[in-house]
């Protein structure tokens, strides 16, 4: 098995193959060691506060495993529960996570409804002007994205998993017998590849002829100096109506926000404009960042693949089931990463998945009427 791609989403790919008894797996990255794509610039949320049955299982699985794996390496991933709390101040957003918090709960997971008082308790510092509502889950909350790559790698290489970085892939063939995968040094012959090259798995699908819809989008994130004098931690704190969400970090704040007409881009440098963005929306729920100066040697940005239904693309086409797309994880890359990993695992090992039902995941979706689309995009 040949994975392209050693972020988040490879390295699980290949570790849950290994664990499901699948054996020769390399995995070939073009840079020179793991994470160093969108995973490195990751915020590090993980959470299941998501509003389809998919995503919501997805984090399930995602952050049991990440939790057991934390415990195995005497906290490698970093993992805190923090807890992540999305607030709205309007009738359609109470409306909205009303419906999101009744499907996570009918799901079995954690999620409390809060009032505005609620709210207050949890975060005491969010302008309740014009509150309406709250949800909260205490099982949410952060890992370290750099922790998650290492333990991830680890694990594999210690199961046999073999990688060669420094090694780009440049066109991928068949041999009418099996696929090829070219790279800038050598040809490997090999039975099954899956492309988890983020945000450049289109380039990538397109060299064995397939087309994927993962469009590679920048994202920001920008750091107050410290702030003394609030509670630290705090949860993740996201704000419905702007899309602002703030976490504690470094003594300062992070803020994040993704503006959904952010244009196509493979641009990784922070985007000065940003700060203007944000400025412009933060009061809403966090007036007392308004003043608060950004640090701007913390400030950084990073691709998120995107898809136009903000879930991921786990399939192979029925011409080319050699060839499984995994792909497309948005702004929830590293907190679906092993679920990702199991579901490629039981299609390569079983034929099938029996974990999860991957039909909302189908390469073929974006041509047919009545797909759900993902809301609770961060
Ligand atoms: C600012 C920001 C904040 C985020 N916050 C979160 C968060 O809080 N929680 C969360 O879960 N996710 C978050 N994400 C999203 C997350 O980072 C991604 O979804 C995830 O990292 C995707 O993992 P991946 O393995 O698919 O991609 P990547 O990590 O990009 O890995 C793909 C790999 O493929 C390799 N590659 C590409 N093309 C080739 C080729 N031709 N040959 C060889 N190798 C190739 C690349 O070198 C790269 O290492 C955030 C992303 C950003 C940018």
């Amino acid at each position: 098995m040949v994975v392209i791609g050693a972020g988040a989403v490879g390295l699980a790919v290949a570790l849950q193959l290994r664990r499901a008894g699948v054996t020769r797996v390399l995995v070939v990255d073009r840079n020179a060691s793991p994470g160093m794509g969108s995973t490195c610039r990751a915020n590090g949320g993980i959470r299941a506060q998501f509003t389809t049955p998919i995503n919501i299982a997805f984090s399930k699985f995602t952050i049991r495993e990440l939790r057991a794996l934390h415990e195995e390496t005497a906290g490698q991933v970093g993992f805190r529960a923090i807890g992540y709390l999305f607030m709205t101040g309007t009738d359609e957003g109470a409306a909205a996570l009303r419906r999101a918090w009744e499907l996570q709960r009918s799901l079995g997971i954690e999620v409390e409804w809060l009032d505005p008082a609620g709210v207050a308790d949890i975060a005491p510092f969010v302008s309740s002007e014009g509150l309406r509502c709250g949800t909260f889950c205490g099982g949410d909350g952060i890992i370290d994205p750099g922790g998650v790559v290492g333990a991830f790698a680890d694990a594999a290489r210690r199961l046999g998993v073999s990688f060669r970085y420094d090694t780009e892939v440049i066109d991928i063939t068949h041999t009418g017998r099996h696929p090829v995968v070219h790279t800038a040094r050598e040809t490997i012959d090999t039975d099954v590849v899956v492309n988890a090259a983020g945000p450049f798995a289109r380039t990538v699908a397109a060299m064995g002829g397939v087309d994927v819809r993962v469009t590679p989008r920048r994202r920001n994130l920008a750091c107050t100096e410290p702030v003394t004098g609030m509670p630290d931690p705090i949860p993740m704190c996201v704000d419905n109506d702007t899309g602002v969400l703030i976490r504690r970090e470094a003594g300062g704040f992070l803020v994040g926000y993704s503006d959904p007409h952010d244009p196509e881009s493979v641009e990784t440098g922070f985007d000065p404009d940003f700060l203007d963005v944000i400025a412009g929306r933060i009061g809403n729920r966090f007036p007392f960042l308004e003043e608060v100066p950004i640090n701007a040697r913390k400030c950084w940005a990073g691709l998120y693949p995107e898809t136009p239904d903000h879930h991921a693309i786990i399939d192979a086409p029925s011409d080319a089931p050699w060839f499984i797309q995994c792909a497309g994880f948005g702004g929830h890359g590293i907190m679906h990463s092993l679920a990702a990993g199991q579901a490629v695992a039981e299609l390569i090992s079983q034929g099938r998945c029996t974990t999860f039902d991957l039909r909302p995941l189908r390469l073929s979706r974006f041509d047919e009427p009545g797909g759900a689309v993902e809301t609770a995009v961060l």
